[in-house]
């Protein structure tokens, strides 16, 4: 199952798509940013079909 999430970049601040695969649960990996082409932490959480996604610096 995909989710489409809009997020703003942590170091540039631009707003990005991110494509999510829920069917794998709860994942952290990283995704380089394609404005700034830095590494963004992803951390998706799901819970009884609510799903929330958090974007960090490496740094955080
Ligand atoms: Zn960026």
């Amino acid at each position: 199952m995909l989710e489409t999430e809009h997020y703003n970049c942590p170091y540039c601040g631009e707003p990005v798509e991110a494509v999510l695969d829920l069917s794998g649960g709860d994942q952290t990996y990283f995704e380089d940013c394609p404005v700034c082409c830095r590494p963004i932490l992803f951390t998706l959480q799901i819970h009884d079909g609510e799903w929330m996604l958090d974007v960090r610096t490496e740094n955080e």
